[in-house]
């Protein structure tokens, strides 16, 4: 078996050298033509190694390969072979060679493989790689949107409390929310009750009321929304609930809106406990069933302007405004519908002056500070004639009034702010005398009201007199009777 590989080896060699004598002899003694020809030896050589190390198989590599295999190395010992060839020497640099490319080339080999398992490797590390950062670029996104979001909450609850809850009802797309929170005492403490008393926010103020009003042509409207209502659980306490309305429109997305409002929810029983007080402050200065500032607060805010306007150069009118003959409207359709209708009137009436309170029952008190006697009178004529024209619908019945009122000035000589609401209250008992439905300046009937208290002190004098006359006739009578 050996002796077959180391014929077959020696017939390469002899191929070889065959070759290389060949050259040599068609060289001759040239000196240029050796040059040359070694110059061709080392370019093979080279050539060789090159495609050895490429990988590729030489013509003589491939020989090796196939009929001699890697024993030949073992085989290289020139002692053993020496006795077959006459040039040694030459013999044993050409095995060597032989050697060392087949080495080579077991060992470019040997590399390829290694380097196509690492390239395999690292195909598959770079592949787990682009999955992982692919995941983890994910969840960057998730967090900073998380962030962002946090970021957006903690703002809000920064902001002040009316600029919080616009922005919560932006944020939920809602029409507007209604809070209801729980008295000190919890009145009411099931989940969903409170004392009913409300505060309610707007995205649009002008919206809270559809006011009707004479339209041009017909219109058709069709209302839907959807009303979410939500505990407010600040710390495990509740504090209150909450209402939000929202219209649903083609793209309203139920679930992704749900989500939101749970989202918000906690952020907002905060924001509403840290406003808590003064929510109930607020709830003091309110009227229950028009939303109107109150009695308290009139009383209150007068007495600012008054010091004010005693001291400034500021005009300052107060005006009485009450509802005509609404005994009858509650008589006739009911207390609820009676409510109803105050209740709509109170917003005409809010937007149609400065500052409105309800003095109580269907009674209001305008207040203009900084406006001209005009101004005044061309407002409450405004807002006569615009009660006058509304019709309240209310199921499916039209309601309309009329309001009576009375304007007074202050003057700087007054001592109280009751001395100017007494002088309007006498304007609009003037204006109710004189028919209802109109709006009389104090100023204008001061005169009239001045002869009729004469009238009256005359009267009075008269009838004290006639009294004395009485007396001293019953006396005299008296003592006629003793005397008889
Ligand atoms: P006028 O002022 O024109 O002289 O007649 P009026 O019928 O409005 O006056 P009056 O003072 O006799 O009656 C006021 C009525 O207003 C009594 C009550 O039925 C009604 N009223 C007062 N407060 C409320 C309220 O909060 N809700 C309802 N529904 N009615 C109220
Ligand atoms: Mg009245
Ligand atoms: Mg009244």
């Amino acid at each position: 078996m050996k002796k077959r590989k180391l014929d077959n080896a020696r017939s390469i060699v002899e191929d070889i050298l065959g070759e290389i004598e060949k050259r040599s002899y068609a060289v001759g003694s040239d000196p240029a033509a050796i040059n040359h020809f070694q110059t061709e030896l080392r370019q093979l050589e080279d050539k060789v190694s090159l495609e050895c190390l490429r990988g590729i198989p030489h013509k003589y590599l491939a020989l090796i390969r196939e009929k001699v295999g890697a024993e030949i190395i073992e085989a290289l010992d020139p002692g053993k072979l020496g006795a077959v060839f006459k040039n040694r020497d030459r013999i044993h640099l050409v095995y060597k060679k032989i050697a060392v490319l087949v080495e080579k080339d077991n060992h470019a080999l040997n590399t390829a493989l290694e380097s196509l398992r690492e390239i395999d490797r690292l195909k598959y590390v770079q592949k787990e790689m682009v999955e992982s950062q692919t995941a983890h670029l994910q969840e960057m996104e998730l967090i900073e949107q998380r962030l962002l979001q946090s970021q957006w909450l903690i703002d809000t609850q920064l902001q002040s409390f009316e600029e919080a809850m616009s922005r919560i009802i932006a944020f939920l797309e809602a029409k507007h929310i209604e809070v209801y929170l729980f008295d000190d005492d919890h009145f009411l403490t099931n989940k969903l009750n409170t004392d009913g008393k409300a505060f309610i926010y707007n995205k649009q103020q002008e919206a809270t009321h559809d006011l009707p009003h004479a339209i041009e042509a017909p219109t058709f409207q069709e209302v839907q929304e959807s009303i979410y209502e939500t505990p407010l659980i600040v710390e495990g306490r509740q504090i209150g609930h909450y209402r939000i309305l929202c219209a649903i429109t083609p793209d309203f997305d139920r679930d992704r809106w749900i989500k939101k409002v749970a989202l918000i929810t906690p952020i907002a029983a905060r924001i509403i406990e840290a406003n808590q007080n003064r929510l109930h402050a607020a709830k003091v200065y309110t009227d229950d069933l028009t939303q109107l500032y109150n009695k308290r607060k009139l009383n209150e805010q007068m007495g600012r302007m008054f010091k004010q306007f005693k001291t400034g150069q500021k005009k300052l009118f107060v005006s009485m405004i009450d509802i005509d003959k609404f005994k009858i409207l509650n008589d006739t359709y009911g207390h609820p519908v009676g409510d109803e209708v105050l209740k709509r009137a109170a917003l005409i009436i809010r937007d149609g002056v400065p500052y409105a309170y309800r003095y109580g029952g269907e009674e209001f008190c305008a207040v203009f500070y900084g406006y001209e006697k005009q101004d005044v009178i061309d407002a409450l004529e405004n807002l006569r004639k615009c009660i006058e024209t509304t019709s309240f619908a209310i199921d499916g019945i039209e309601h309309s009034i009329t309001i009576s009122s009375g304007i007074a000035e202050f003057e700087i000589g007054m001592n109280a702010v009751m001395d100017a609401i007494d002088r309007a209250d006498k304007a609009l008992y003037v204006s109710k005398e004189d028919g209802r439905n109109r709006c009389t300046y104090y100023d204008d009937i001061k005169d009239r009201y001045l002869t009729d208290a004469s009238r009256l002190r005359q009267r009075n004098i008269m009838l004290e007199e006639e009294i004395t006359l009485l007396r001293q006739q019953l006396s005299a009578a008296k003592d006629q009777r003793t005397a008889g």
